[in-house]
């Protein structure tokens, strides 16, 4: 079974609905880190807050629904996303090393490492597996089969 039922004409659908994704997502960030300058000052003791990882996590949780209409898969790999983040502030704040570098990087600078972290997960295009690798569907342009990919709008065998 395929992760979502939403079905693209052409690539370029598809990257108009993921970097929309991942505008919002970085927006998001900014917010929770940047302009929340409380939570921002939590940061330098607790890496991510509750609050945060709260905020971030309904973000995701949404926005991943609406490009799948999938809740399962999408509940699963907003925590999964939210919970390595966590796991990354861990293994500094574990080893005393996070305040070092809280005090060395901008809310800015987070906002930057997470957003990549994320878009890393998702997919930078650069590598594979990542998270969003199954979810586009394509129709042919000739056939109207729904194929996992098109070659000049049209599926292999067209
Ligand atoms: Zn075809």
């Amino acid at each position: 079974m395929s992760i979502s039922s939403i079905v693209y004409n052409n690539q370029y659908e598809w990257c108009n609905v993921r970097d929309n994704l991942y505008k919002i997502i970085n927006n998001s960030l900014i917010r929770c880190i940047i302009d929340d300058t409380h939570e921002y000052s939590q940061m330098g003791d607790v890496g991510f807050t509750d609050k945060q990882r709260t905020y971030l996590m309904d973000i995701i949780e949404n926005e991943l629904f609406k490009i799948t209409f999938n809740e399962e898969w999408s509940t699963n790999i907003s925590f999964n996303i939210i919970y390595g983040i966590q796991g990354f502030f861990q293994g500094f704040i574990k080893n005393n090393k996070w305040k070092y570098i809280y005090n060395c990087l901008k809310p800015e600078d987070i906002v930057d490492i997470l957003f990549d972290n994320i878009k890393w997960q998702l997919d930078d295009d650069l590598h594979v597996p990542c998270l969003l690798e199954d979810v586009p569907k394509y129709r042919c342009s000739e056939c109207n089969q729904v194929v996992d990919y098109l070659i000049n709008d049209k599926c292999e065998n067209c």
